[in-house]
């Protein structure tokens, strides 16, 4: 008999514990029933969710949020969202979870994620002014570059040369990092037809005039459907794949451009027989700069940002970029798209 009071006294305070750490936590915990209704909140809910206990017990979450954004995305049933904004707290964006427990019951989770969003936003910003700042001189330079004839001065003629290759460079770069930050801030796309017939046919002749016949380049169009999006963005996006594919085959090597349906949407891929990628450089070749061979992708006029602008793109049309790849061997770049971006041809 006393061991079982001890026992439950010990029991008492170990939840007393347990309520008092999270009451202490910063981040907004809110435990649901099997139905979504509330059953305990902690005193951070209140500040960053509005939601107040006992005040709220048993009300049902979705309908505690109304129509607004969060509600919305409590009513969607997903799992996880960054950067919503806190229904009560002005300027605060929150990052929620929602993580299953015991029997059908769940946990709600908000993080302020204010002072991340904050820094992105201020490297973004920065980002974009640095390379709007740099266009206007380098387009100066470039342009008196221009303007200079080697043959006037034939002993500087390979320093001018050079200087006007690297200008141009720089050039590339600026515009690249421009049009990063621009799909890097766009929330939506263009809800336009993309015609996929005359882009496959304007991305062959892009690869042919690329590869001035080095190369054997293919052309499977297996899908008589358009997308639906940004025909600028996207055509940029296919572009750079074609322009890599060529880029870092050798020469006798062949490049196949395909578009074709399957069970989920359809696929556009660009395929090639060249130097291929070894594995572990295969997660992070969409990063900004990152390059498997520094010497190889500056020789052939790279900006190390092409693969960056391409997952942009295809994030902002709801597709993902499959990469596979072998060294040696050649490598594989798909744009996986789904049903909703998939229009049937014009009559
Ligand atoms: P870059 O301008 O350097 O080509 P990207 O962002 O387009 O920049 O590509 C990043 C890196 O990925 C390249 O530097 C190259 O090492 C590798 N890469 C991209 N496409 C291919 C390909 N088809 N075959 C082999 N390597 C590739």
């Amino acid at each position: 008999m006393n061991t079982d009071r001890v026992r439950a006294r010990r029991l008492a305070m170990q939840l007393r514990d347990l309520r008092t750490v999270a009451c202490a936590l910063p981040d907004a915990l809110v435990l649901l029933d099997r139905d979504d209704r509330i059953r305990w909140c902690n005193p951070a809910a209140g500040s960053l969710l509005g939601v107040a206990w006992p005040r709220d017990r048993g009300v049902l979450v979705a309908t505690r949020f109304g129509e607004g954004e969060l509600g919305a995305w409590l009513r969607a049933g997903a799992s996880d969202v960054d950067d919503i904004a806190s229904p009560v707290a002005v300027g605060v964006r929150l990052q929620l979870s929602r993580i299953p427990y015991g029997d059908y019951r769940r946990l709600l989770i908000a993080r302020d994620i204010s002072r991340v969003t904050h820094l992105e936003q201020v490297r973004r910003d920065f980002v974009a002014n640095v390379s709007h700042e740099l266009r206007t001189p380098l387009t100066v330079i470039h342009g008196y570059l221009e303007l200079l004839d080697p043959e006037d001065v034939p002993a500087l003629a390979p320093v001018l040369n050079e200087m006007r290759a690297q200008s141009q460079r720089m050039r590339q770069i600026v515009e690249d990092l421009l049009e990063l930050s621009r799909l890097e801030m766009q929330q939506h796309v263009a809800e336009e037809r993309v015609e996929m017939a005359r882009i496959l046919e304007s991305l062959v002749r892009e690869a042919e005039a690329l590869s001035q016949g080095r190369h054997r380049v293919v052309l499977r169009d297996e899908l008589r459907a358009d997308l639906l999006g940004s025909p600028k963005d996207l055509h940029s996006a296919f572009s750079n794949l074609v322009s890599n594919a060529v880029r870092y085959t050798p020469e006798g090597g062949s490049i196949t451009i395909r578009w074709r349906g399957t069970p989920s949407g359809a696929e556009y891929s660009v395929a090639d027989t060249g130097y291929g990628i070894p594995a572990e450089h295969l997660s992070r070749l969409t990063e900004r700069f990152y390059r498997v061979s520094s010497s190889r992708s500056r020789a052939t006029g790279g900006t190390g940002l092409g693969l960056s602008i391409v997952k942009h793109v295809l994030n902002l049309h709801d597709a993902q970029l499959r990469v596979e790849s072998e060294a040696g061997k050649g490598s594989m770049f798909t744009c996986v798209f789904g049903k909703a971006r998939l229009l049937q041809p014009d009559a």
